[in-house]
Protein backbone atom coordinates (compact mmCIF):
# COMPACT_ATOMS: atom_id res chain seq x y z
CA UNK A 1 0.00 0.00 0.00
CA UNK A 2 1.36 3.48 -1.26
CA UNK A 3 2.77 5.39 2.22
CA UNK A 4 2.18 9.03 1.92
CA UNK A 5 5.42 10.73 3.38
CA UNK A 6 6.41 14.21 4.21
CA UNK A 7 8.34 17.09 2.12
CA UNK A 8 11.19 18.67 3.70
CA UNK A 9 13.95 20.74 1.90
CA UNK A 10 12.49 19.27 -1.59
CA UNK A 11 12.46 15.62 -0.75
CA UNK A 12 10.14 12.78 0.55
CA UNK A 13 11.24 11.47 3.31
CA UNK A 14 9.68 10.24 6.67
CA UNK A 15 9.54 7.11 8.93
CA UNK A 16 6.48 5.26 9.52
CA UNK A 17 6.52 5.18 13.31
CA UNK A 18 2.54 6.35 13.61
CA UNK A 19 0.64 5.91 10.45
CA UNK A 20 -3.31 6.48 9.81
CA UNK A 21 -5.23 4.93 6.88
CA UNK A 22 -6.18 6.92 3.42
CA UNK A 23 -9.59 6.26 2.58
CA UNK A 24 -11.57 6.61 -0.98
CA UNK A 25 -14.75 7.42 0.44
CA UNK A 26 -16.70 5.74 -2.31
CA UNK A 27 -15.69 2.61 -2.25
CA UNK A 28 -14.85 2.40 1.78
CA UNK A 29 -11.42 0.73 1.19
CA UNK A 30 -8.12 2.55 3.08
CA UNK A 31 -6.25 2.66 -0.16
CA UNK A 32 -3.35 4.67 1.10
CA UNK A 33 -1.46 5.26 4.28
CA UNK A 34 -0.16 8.45 6.15
CA UNK A 35 2.73 8.64 8.07
CA UNK A 36 1.98 10.94 11.27
CA UNK A 37 5.62 13.19 11.75
CA UNK A 38 7.18 12.68 14.83
CA UNK A 39 8.23 16.22 16.98
CA UNK A 40 11.76 15.41 15.30
CA UNK A 41 10.39 15.33 11.98
CA UNK A 42 7.91 18.53 12.36
CA UNK A 43 11.14 20.21 13.92
CA UNK A 44 13.25 19.64 11.03
CA UNK A 45 11.12 20.55 8.72
CA UNK A 46 10.95 23.80 10.60
CA UNK A 47 14.71 24.21 10.80
CA UNK A 48 14.33 23.58 6.37
CA UNK A 49 12.14 26.27 6.33
CA UNK A 50 13.85 28.75 8.78
CA UNK A 51 17.56 27.82 6.70
CA UNK A 52 15.96 28.67 3.23
CA UNK A 53 14.87 31.85 4.81
CA UNK A 54 17.58 34.17 4.08
CA UNK A 55 17.96 33.20 0.26
CA UNK A 56 14.56 33.48 -0.61
CA UNK A 57 14.10 36.75 0.98
CA UNK A 58 17.28 37.43 -1.02
CA UNK A 59 15.88 36.34 -4.09
CA UNK A 60 14.35 39.28 -6.75
CA UNK A 61 10.94 39.95 -7.02
CA UNK A 62 10.73 39.38 -10.61
CA UNK A 63 12.18 35.71 -9.91
CA UNK A 64 9.93 34.92 -7.00
CA UNK A 65 6.89 36.06 -9.10
CA UNK A 66 8.41 33.65 -12.31
CA UNK A 67 7.89 31.00 -9.91
CA UNK A 68 3.96 31.98 -9.65
CA UNK A 69 4.10 32.23 -13.12
CA UNK A 70 5.41 28.54 -14.01
CA UNK A 71 3.44 27.25 -11.48
CA UNK A 72 -0.35 28.46 -12.78
CA UNK A 73 0.66 26.76 -16.18
CA UNK A 74 1.55 23.53 -14.42
CA UNK A 75 -1.78 23.79 -12.16
CA UNK A 76 -3.89 24.72 -15.33
CA UNK A 77 -2.75 22.06 -17.79
CA UNK A 78 -2.17 19.36 -14.95
CA UNK A 79 -5.69 20.10 -13.48
CA UNK A 80 -7.27 16.38 -14.25
CA UNK A 81 -4.50 14.38 -13.10
CA UNK A 82 -4.72 16.91 -9.76
CA UNK A 83 -8.48 16.55 -9.60
CA UNK A 84 -8.45 12.64 -9.55
CA UNK A 85 -6.26 12.57 -6.64
CA UNK A 86 -8.48 15.01 -4.60
CA UNK A 87 -11.49 12.69 -6.01
CA UNK A 88 -9.63 9.38 -5.15
CA UNK A 89 -9.08 10.66 -1.14
CA UNK A 90 -12.10 13.21 -0.83
CA UNK A 91 -14.84 11.97 -2.63
CA UNK A 92 -16.17 14.63 -4.12
CA UNK A 93 -16.86 14.54 -7.84
CA UNK A 94 -14.13 15.28 -10.53
CA UNK A 95 -16.12 18.24 -11.98
CA UNK A 96 -15.82 19.99 -8.71
CA UNK A 97 -12.68 18.78 -7.56
CA UNK A 98 -11.28 20.62 -11.48
CA UNK A 99 -13.50 23.57 -9.78
CA UNK A 100 -11.27 23.29 -6.77
CA UNK A 101 -8.27 23.91 -8.58
CA UNK A 102 -9.21 26.59 -10.60
CA UNK A 103 -10.41 28.78 -7.46
CA UNK A 104 -6.80 27.96 -5.99
CA UNK A 105 -5.14 29.36 -9.59
CA UNK A 106 -6.74 32.65 -8.76
CA UNK A 107 -4.64 32.87 -5.60
CA UNK A 108 -1.66 31.77 -7.63
CA UNK A 109 -2.49 34.41 -10.17
CA UNK A 110 -2.66 36.86 -7.29
CA UNK A 111 0.37 35.95 -5.95
CA UNK A 112 2.37 36.51 -9.36
CA UNK A 113 1.53 40.23 -8.93
CA UNK A 114 3.81 40.48 -5.87
CA UNK A 115 5.83 43.28 -7.15
CA UNK A 116 2.61 45.62 -7.11
CA UNK A 117 1.73 43.85 -3.93
CA UNK A 118 4.44 44.76 -1.97
CA UNK A 119 4.79 47.82 -2.67
CA UNK A 120 5.40 50.64 0.47
CA UNK A 121 4.35 53.87 0.92
CA UNK A 122 6.59 56.90 0.77
CA UNK A 123 5.87 60.73 1.79
CA UNK A 124 8.06 63.41 1.33
CA UNK A 125 8.98 66.62 3.20
CA UNK A 126 7.49 65.21 6.54
CA UNK A 127 9.60 67.70 7.87
CA UNK A 128 12.09 70.21 6.32
CA UNK A 129 14.83 68.12 4.56
CA UNK A 130 13.02 64.81 5.86
CA UNK A 131 11.26 62.10 3.50
CA UNK A 132 9.35 59.02 5.48
CA UNK A 133 8.91 56.06 3.66
CA UNK A 134 7.17 52.02 4.70
CA UNK A 135 8.66 48.38 3.63
CA UNK A 136 6.86 45.16 4.10
CA UNK A 137 9.38 42.59 5.04
CA UNK A 138 8.46 39.05 5.02
CA UNK A 139 7.64 37.66 8.85
CA UNK A 140 10.42 34.34 8.77
CA UNK A 141 8.28 30.69 8.74
CA UNK A 142 4.88 30.72 8.26
CA UNK A 143 2.80 27.30 9.42
CA UNK A 144 -0.36 26.60 7.59
CA UNK A 145 -2.43 23.94 8.85
CA UNK A 146 -5.77 22.92 6.67
CA UNK A 147 -8.65 20.82 6.54
CA UNK A 148 -9.70 18.50 4.45
CA UNK A 149 -12.84 19.51 2.34
CA UNK A 150 -10.10 21.36 0.24
CA UNK A 151 -7.05 19.56 -0.27
CA UNK A 152 -5.59 22.00 -2.87
CA UNK A 153 -7.68 25.63 -2.68
CA UNK A 154 -7.01 25.77 0.74
CA UNK A 155 -3.62 25.30 1.12
CA UNK A 156 -3.46 27.48 -1.81
CA UNK A 157 -5.14 30.43 0.02
CA UNK A 158 -2.08 30.46 2.33
CA UNK A 159 0.94 28.90 0.44
CA UNK A 160 0.87 31.24 -2.01
CA UNK A 161 0.51 34.74 -0.68
CA UNK A 162 2.83 34.10 2.02
CA UNK A 163 5.62 32.40 -0.47
CA UNK A 164 5.05 35.49 -2.29
CA UNK A 165 5.61 37.93 0.74
CA UNK A 166 9.00 36.14 0.97
CA UNK A 167 8.43 33.71 3.99
CA UNK A 168 9.13 30.11 3.99
CA UNK A 169 6.46 27.47 5.08
CA UNK A 170 5.18 24.38 6.83
CA UNK A 171 2.19 23.23 5.29
CA UNK A 172 0.35 20.00 7.73
CA UNK A 173 -2.40 19.08 5.11
CA UNK A 174 -5.42 17.02 6.61
CA UNK A 175 -4.20 13.38 7.23
CA UNK A 176 -7.83 12.47 5.73
CA UNK A 177 -6.63 13.48 2.28
CA UNK A 178 -2.75 14.29 2.45
CA UNK A 179 -1.25 13.58 -1.09
CA UNK A 180 -2.76 16.64 -2.86
CA UNK A 181 0.06 18.76 -0.56
CA UNK A 182 2.42 16.69 -1.69
CA UNK A 183 1.44 17.31 -5.28
CA UNK A 184 1.46 20.60 -4.45
CA UNK A 185 4.75 20.87 -3.17
CA UNK A 186 6.71 19.18 -6.30
CA UNK A 187 4.64 21.53 -8.57
CA UNK A 188 5.90 24.12 -6.63
CA UNK A 189 9.33 22.46 -6.91
CA UNK A 190 8.80 22.14 -10.86
CA UNK A 191 8.30 25.72 -11.00
CA UNK A 192 11.79 26.75 -9.45
CA UNK A 193 10.72 26.98 -6.07
CA UNK A 194 14.27 26.93 -4.32
CA UNK A 195 14.20 23.89 -1.88
CA UNK A 196 12.94 24.26 1.41
CA UNK A 197 10.93 27.28 0.88
CA UNK A 198 7.95 24.94 1.09
CA UNK A 199 7.88 21.63 3.26
CA UNK A 200 4.80 19.66 4.35
CA UNK A 201 4.55 17.59 7.09
CA UNK A 202 1.81 14.93 7.23
CA UNK A 203 0.12 14.27 10.62
CA UNK A 204 -2.26 14.82 14.00
CA UNK A 205 -1.59 17.03 16.65
CA UNK A 206 1.28 16.03 17.79
CA UNK A 207 3.05 17.45 14.17
CA UNK A 208 0.67 20.64 14.82
CA UNK A 209 1.37 21.60 18.66
CA UNK A 210 5.00 21.16 17.68
CA UNK A 211 4.52 23.90 15.46
CA UNK A 212 2.25 26.11 17.67
CA UNK A 213 5.03 25.90 20.41
CA UNK A 214 8.27 26.23 18.21
CA UNK A 215 9.82 29.94 18.57
CA UNK A 216 10.65 29.66 14.65
CA UNK A 217 7.72 29.78 13.91
CA UNK A 218 6.11 33.47 13.48
CA UNK A 219 2.76 33.25 12.30
CA UNK A 220 -0.10 30.60 12.01
CA UNK A 221 -2.84 29.54 9.48
CA UNK A 222 -5.39 27.63 10.13
CA UNK A 223 -8.57 26.76 8.39
CA UNK A 224 -10.51 23.77 9.80
CA UNK A 225 -13.44 23.32 12.47
CA UNK A 226 -14.48 26.38 14.99
CA UNK A 227 -13.17 24.52 18.42
CA UNK A 228 -9.81 23.43 16.85
CA UNK A 229 -9.52 27.11 15.07
CA UNK A 230 -10.26 28.41 18.51
CA UNK A 231 -7.57 26.28 20.77
CA UNK A 232 -4.86 27.05 17.90
CA UNK A 233 -5.88 30.97 17.91
CA UNK A 234 -4.98 30.72 22.20
CA UNK A 235 -2.20 29.01 21.94
CA UNK A 236 -0.78 29.86 18.87
CA UNK A 237 -1.13 33.82 20.36
CA UNK A 238 -0.25 33.14 23.66
CA UNK A 239 2.96 32.05 22.13
CA UNK A 240 3.33 35.45 20.19
CA UNK A 241 3.06 34.91 16.87
CA UNK A 242 0.13 36.27 14.75
CA UNK A 243 -2.57 33.83 13.60
CA UNK A 244 -6.21 33.91 11.46
CA UNK A 245 -7.76 30.78 12.28
CA UNK A 246 -10.67 30.30 10.03
CA UNK A 247 -13.47 28.20 11.65
CA UNK A 248 -16.67 26.20 10.56
CA UNK A 249 -20.10 27.76 9.36
CA UNK A 250 -23.92 27.43 9.03
CA UNK A 251 -24.61 29.65 6.17
CA UNK A 252 -28.14 30.95 5.27
CA UNK A 253 -29.91 32.03 2.28
CA UNK A 254 -32.67 34.12 2.25
CA UNK A 255 -35.46 33.97 0.16
CA UNK A 256 -37.84 37.07 -0.37
CA UNK A 257 -41.02 36.94 -1.65
CA UNK A 258 -40.46 38.74 -4.60
CA UNK A 259 -37.66 36.51 -5.80
CA UNK A 260 -37.27 34.65 -8.60
CA UNK A 261 -38.53 31.17 -7.19
CA UNK A 262 -37.58 28.53 -9.77
CA UNK A 263 -33.54 30.31 -9.78
CA UNK A 264 -33.33 30.26 -5.90
CA UNK A 265 -34.55 26.78 -5.73
CA UNK A 266 -31.85 25.79 -8.12
CA UNK A 267 -28.93 28.22 -6.17
CA UNK A 268 -30.47 26.26 -2.99
CA UNK A 269 -29.71 23.12 -4.37
CA UNK A 270 -26.54 23.22 -6.20
CA UNK A 271 -25.34 25.12 -2.72
CA UNK A 272 -26.79 22.91 -0.71
CA UNK A 273 -26.19 19.05 -1.90
CA UNK A 274 -22.55 20.21 -3.88
CA UNK A 275 -19.53 18.36 -2.90
CA UNK A 276 -22.54 16.67 0.11
CA UNK A 277 -22.77 19.51 1.87
CA UNK A 278 -18.82 19.52 2.53
CA UNK A 279 -18.00 22.70 1.66
CA UNK A 280 -17.37 26.21 4.79
CA UNK A 281 -19.46 28.44 2.14
CA UNK A 282 -22.48 25.83 1.72
CA UNK A 283 -26.12 27.13 2.29
CA UNK A 284 -27.21 25.10 4.86
CA UNK A 285 -30.13 27.23 6.21
CA UNK A 286 -32.89 28.63 3.63
CA UNK A 287 -34.99 31.18 5.63
CA UNK A 288 -38.17 31.26 3.63
CA UNK A 289 -39.97 34.82 4.07
CA UNK A 290 -43.37 35.40 4.09
CA UNK A 291 -45.60 32.59 1.46
CA UNK A 292 -42.40 31.57 -0.35
CA UNK A 293 -41.94 28.60 1.38
CA UNK A 294 -44.30 26.27 -0.31
CA UNK A 295 -43.53 27.25 -3.62
CA UNK A 296 -39.78 26.94 -3.14
CA UNK A 297 -39.90 23.69 -1.56
CA UNK A 298 -41.90 22.29 -4.43
CA UNK A 299 -39.10 23.60 -6.79
CA UNK A 300 -36.69 22.02 -5.00
CA UNK A 301 -38.39 18.35 -4.43
CA UNK A 302 -38.68 18.46 -8.42
CA UNK A 303 -35.00 19.27 -8.85
CA UNK A 304 -33.42 17.02 -6.46
CA UNK A 305 -35.66 14.16 -7.97
CA UNK A 306 -32.89 13.38 -10.75
CA UNK A 307 -29.90 13.69 -8.57
CA UNK A 308 -27.36 11.25 -9.40
CA UNK A 309 -24.87 10.51 -6.25
CA UNK A 310 -22.17 8.05 -6.73
CA UNK A 311 -19.01 7.57 -7.21
CA UNK A 312 -17.26 10.63 -7.72
CA UNK A 313 -15.37 9.18 -10.90
CA UNK A 314 -18.39 8.67 -12.66
CA UNK A 315 -19.08 11.69 -14.80
CA UNK A 316 -22.47 11.19 -14.44
CA UNK A 317 -22.57 11.76 -10.36
CA UNK A 318 -23.23 14.91 -9.36
CA UNK A 319 -22.92 14.54 -5.51
CA UNK A 320 -19.85 11.69 -4.43
CA UNK A 321 -19.76 10.40 -0.80
CA UNK A 322 -18.99 11.92 2.65
CA UNK A 323 -15.35 11.88 4.09
CA UNK A 324 -15.54 9.11 6.78
CA UNK A 325 -17.99 6.44 7.93
CA UNK A 326 -18.06 8.21 11.06
CA UNK A 327 -18.58 11.83 9.61
CA UNK A 328 -21.52 10.19 7.57
CA UNK A 329 -23.07 8.53 10.63
CA UNK A 330 -23.13 12.14 12.49
CA UNK A 331 -24.36 13.64 9.59
CA UNK A 332 -27.00 11.50 9.74
CA UNK A 333 -27.77 11.35 12.69
CA UNK A 334 -29.53 15.29 12.94
CA UNK A 335 -31.47 14.36 10.49
CA UNK A 336 -33.41 10.47 12.20
CA UNK A 337 -33.29 12.73 15.24
CA UNK A 338 -34.97 15.66 13.11
CA UNK A 339 -38.42 14.48 14.19
CA UNK A 340 -38.09 13.94 17.71
CA UNK A 341 -36.71 17.87 17.66
CA UNK A 342 -40.18 19.07 15.97
CA UNK A 343 -38.96 19.70 12.74
CA UNK A 344 -40.34 18.25 9.94
CA UNK A 345 -38.00 15.60 7.46
CA UNK A 346 -39.59 15.98 4.13
CA UNK A 347 -36.51 14.03 2.51
CA UNK A 348 -34.95 11.52 4.26
CA UNK A 349 -31.28 11.24 3.23
CA UNK A 350 -30.45 8.06 5.58
CA UNK A 351 -32.89 6.36 3.87
CA UNK A 352 -29.81 6.75 1.08
CA UNK A 353 -31.95 6.95 -2.14
CA UNK A 354 -30.69 8.81 -4.95
CA UNK A 355 -32.37 9.03 -8.18
CA UNK A 356 -34.71 6.44 -7.46
CA UNK A 357 -31.47 3.82 -6.57
CA UNK A 358 -30.55 2.82 -3.52
CA UNK A 359 -27.49 3.87 -2.69
CA UNK A 360 -25.94 0.58 -1.00
CA UNK A 361 -22.14 -0.45 -0.52
CA UNK A 362 -19.49 0.29 1.80
CA UNK A 363 -18.85 3.94 0.40
CA UNK A 364 -19.46 6.47 3.11
CA UNK A 365 -22.47 7.66 1.30
CA UNK A 366 -25.55 9.27 2.39
CA UNK A 367 -28.55 10.62 0.50
CA UNK A 368 -29.57 14.34 0.59
CA UNK A 369 -32.18 15.39 3.33
CA UNK A 370 -34.58 18.61 2.98
CA UNK A 371 -36.13 19.34 6.37
CA UNK A 372 -38.72 21.86 7.31
CA UNK A 373 -40.43 23.66 9.89
CA UNK A 374 -36.61 24.00 11.58
CA UNK A 375 -36.21 26.32 14.32
CA UNK A 376 -33.81 27.90 16.48
CA UNK A 377 -32.43 26.17 19.82
CA UNK A 378 -32.68 22.73 17.71
CA UNK A 379 -29.19 21.19 17.16
CA UNK A 380 -30.42 20.89 13.83
CA UNK A 381 -30.23 24.35 13.54
CA UNK A 382 -27.37 25.19 15.94
CA UNK A 383 -24.78 22.81 14.93
CA UNK A 384 -22.65 22.81 11.59
CA UNK A 385 -23.80 19.50 10.09
CA UNK A 386 -21.73 19.55 7.10
CA UNK A 387 -23.30 17.23 5.03
CA UNK A 388 -26.42 17.28 2.49
CA UNK A 389 -29.06 18.66 4.87
CA UNK A 390 -30.80 21.72 3.72
CA UNK A 391 -33.14 23.01 6.82
CA UNK A 392 -36.12 25.44 5.88
CA UNK A 393 -36.63 28.13 8.92
CA UNK A 394 -40.00 29.87 8.13
CA UNK A 395 -40.25 33.51 8.93
CA UNK A 396 -43.01 36.20 8.89
CA UNK A 397 -40.52 39.25 7.81
CA UNK A 398 -37.44 40.68 6.52
CA UNK A 399 -36.76 42.10 10.01
CA UNK A 400 -37.33 38.27 11.58
CA UNK A 401 -34.67 37.04 8.58
CA UNK A 402 -32.22 39.35 9.95
CA UNK A 403 -32.67 38.88 13.51
CA UNK A 404 -32.45 35.36 12.84
CA UNK A 405 -28.92 35.42 11.30
CA UNK A 406 -27.35 37.88 13.32
CA UNK A 407 -28.14 35.69 16.30
CA UNK A 408 -26.53 32.25 15.48
CA UNK A 409 -22.82 31.88 16.37
CA UNK A 410 -21.61 31.78 12.70
CA UNK A 411 -20.87 34.66 10.41
CA UNK A 412 -19.33 32.90 7.43
CA UNK A 413 -21.68 33.33 4.26
CA UNK A 414 -24.90 34.28 3.87
CA UNK A 415 -26.84 35.30 1.01
CA UNK A 416 -30.48 36.83 0.13
CA UNK A 417 -32.64 36.28 -2.81
CA UNK A 418 -34.44 39.22 -4.15
CA UNK A 419 -35.27 41.66 -7.03
CA UNK A 420 -35.49 44.47 -4.88
CA UNK A 421 -32.09 46.32 -5.14
CA UNK A 422 -33.30 48.56 -1.63
CA UNK A 423 -33.81 45.25 0.11
CA UNK A 424 -30.45 43.84 -0.76
CA UNK A 425 -28.76 47.36 -0.08
CA UNK A 426 -30.28 47.09 3.42
CA UNK A 427 -29.29 43.29 3.73
CA UNK A 428 -25.72 44.30 3.20
CA UNK A 429 -25.53 47.13 5.64
CA UNK A 430 -27.67 44.78 8.34
CA UNK A 431 -26.13 41.32 8.70
CA UNK A 432 -23.72 40.01 10.65
CA UNK A 433 -21.82 37.94 8.28
CA UNK A 434 -18.54 38.40 6.60
CA UNK A 435 -19.53 37.55 3.11
CA UNK A 436 -22.50 38.27 1.12
CA UNK A 437 -24.05 37.17 -2.07
CA UNK A 438 -26.87 38.78 -3.46
CA UNK A 439 -28.68 36.62 -5.85
CA UNK A 440 -25.48 34.60 -5.76
CA UNK A 441 -25.35 31.21 -3.30
CA UNK A 442 -21.82 30.66 -2.77
CA UNK A 443 -20.44 33.77 -2.23
CA UNK A 444 -16.46 32.84 -2.32
CA UNK A 445 -15.14 35.97 -3.36
CA UNK A 446 -12.48 36.22 -5.88
CA UNK A 447 -8.85 35.88 -5.49
CA UNK A 448 -8.00 39.38 -5.41
CA UNK A 449 -10.55 39.93 -2.39
CA UNK A 450 -10.20 38.69 0.54
CA UNK A 451 -11.69 35.89 2.38
CA UNK A 452 -13.31 35.80 6.13
CA UNK A 453 -16.30 34.93 8.49
CA UNK A 454 -17.01 36.72 11.48
CA UNK A 455 -17.84 35.62 15.10
CA UNK A 456 -17.22 31.56 15.44
CA UNK A 457 -16.15 31.30 11.64
CA UNK A 458 -12.95 33.02 12.61
CA UNK A 459 -10.35 33.92 15.08
CA UNK A 460 -8.37 36.61 14.79
CA UNK A 461 -8.16 39.93 12.55
CA UNK A 462 -7.31 39.29 9.23
CA UNK A 463 -8.94 37.47 6.57
CA UNK A 464 -7.30 34.95 4.28
CA UNK A 465 -5.94 35.31 0.97
CA UNK A 466 -6.18 38.73 -1.04
CA UNK A 467 -5.06 41.89 -0.08
CA UNK A 468 -5.37 41.23 3.86
CA UNK A 469 -2.60 38.44 3.49
CA UNK A 470 -0.30 40.39 2.41
CA UNK A 471 -0.90 42.64 5.58
CA UNK A 472 -0.74 38.82 7.57
CA UNK A 473 2.57 37.57 5.83
CA UNK A 474 4.71 40.88 6.42
CA UNK A 475 6.30 42.96 8.97
CA UNK A 476 5.89 47.09 8.16
CA UNK A 477 9.04 48.84 8.89
CA UNK A 478 9.09 52.50 8.36
CA UNK A 479 12.44 54.96 7.55
CA UNK A 480 12.59 58.52 8.34
CA UNK A 481 15.22 59.41 5.96
CA UNK A 482 17.15 63.09 6.13
CA UNK A 483 20.42 63.26 4.24
CA UNK A 484 22.91 66.37 5.08
CA UNK A 485 22.63 69.52 3.44
CA UNK A 486 25.33 71.40 4.32
CA UNK A 487 23.29 73.66 6.88
CA UNK A 488 25.57 74.13 10.24
CA UNK A 489 24.46 71.13 12.21
CA UNK A 490 22.87 71.68 16.07
CA UNK A 491 22.30 70.10 19.20
CA UNK A 492 18.71 70.35 20.41
CA UNK A 493 17.60 67.86 23.18
CA UNK A 494 13.37 68.46 22.40
CA UNK A 495 11.62 65.95 21.19
CA UNK A 496 11.89 66.06 17.27
CA UNK A 497 8.49 68.26 16.01
CA UNK A 498 7.75 68.95 12.44
CA UNK A 499 6.94 72.10 12.22
P1 LIG B 1 -10.63 19.93 11.60
O1 LIG B 1 -10.72 21.10 12.50
O2 LIG B 1 -10.98 18.59 12.15
O3 LIG B 1 -9.12 19.77 11.05
C1 LIG B 1 -8.44 20.86 10.47
C2 LIG B 1 -6.94 20.65 10.66
O4 LIG B 1 -6.65 20.64 12.06
C3 LIG B 1 -6.42 19.32 10.11
O5 LIG B 1 -5.16 19.54 9.52
C4 LIG B 1 -6.32 18.44 11.35
O6 LIG B 1 -5.34 17.47 11.23
C5 LIG B 1 -5.98 19.43 12.43
N1 LIG B 1 -6.50 19.03 13.74
C6 LIG B 1 -7.60 18.29 14.00
N2 LIG B 1 -7.75 18.13 15.32
C7 LIG B 1 -6.73 18.77 15.92
C8 LIG B 1 -6.34 18.97 17.28
N3 LIG B 1 -7.05 18.47 18.29
N4 LIG B 1 -5.24 19.70 17.52
C9 LIG B 1 -4.52 20.21 16.51
N5 LIG B 1 -4.83 20.05 15.20
C10 LIG B 1 -5.92 19.35 14.91
O7 LIG B 1 -11.48 20.28 10.30
P2 LIG B 1 -11.85 19.31 9.09
O8 LIG B 1 -12.85 18.33 9.54
O9 LIG B 1 -10.63 18.84 8.40
O10 LIG B 1 -12.53 20.37 8.10
C11 LIG B 1 -13.87 20.72 8.15
C12 LIG B 1 -14.08 21.97 8.94
O11 LIG B 1 -13.34 23.05 8.36
C13 LIG B 1 -15.53 22.45 8.93
O12 LIG B 1 -15.85 22.90 10.22
C14 LIG B 1 -15.52 23.60 7.94
O13 LIG B 1 -16.53 24.57 8.12
C15 LIG B 1 -14.19 24.18 8.19
N6 LIG B 1 -13.73 24.97 7.07
C16 LIG B 1 -13.76 26.32 7.21
C17 LIG B 1 -13.38 27.12 6.16
C18 LIG B 1 -13.40 28.61 6.29
O14 LIG B 1 -12.89 29.24 5.42
N7 LIG B 1 -13.94 29.18 7.35
C19 LIG B 1 -12.95 26.54 4.96
C20 LIG B 1 -12.91 25.15 4.85
C21 LIG B 1 -13.31 24.38 5.92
Amino acid sequence: MTLICHFIAGTETGEAERTGPVYNPATGEAHRTVAFASIAEVEQAIAAAKAAGPAWRETSLIKRADVFFRLRQILAERTPELAAIVTSEHGKVLSDAAGEVSRGIENVEFAAGLVHLLKGERAEQVSRGVDVHSVKQPVGVVACITPFNFPVMVPLWMVASAIACGNTVVLKPSEKDPSAAIWLAKAFQEAGLPDGVLNVVNGDKVAVDTLLDSPDVKAVSFVGSTPIAKSIYERASANGKRVQALGGAKNHMVVMPDADIDGAAAAAVSAAYGSAGERCMAVSVLVAVGEVADPLIASITEKVADLRIGDGTDAASEMGPLITREHRDRVESYVTGAAAEGATVLIDGTQRVAAGERLDGNGFFTGISLIDDVKPGMKLYEDEIFGPVLSVVRVDSYAEAVELINAHQFGNGVAIFTRDGGTARQFEFDIEVGMVGVNVPIPVPVGAFSFGGWKASLFGDSHIYGPESIHFYTRSKVVTTRWPDHTPAQVDLGFPSNH
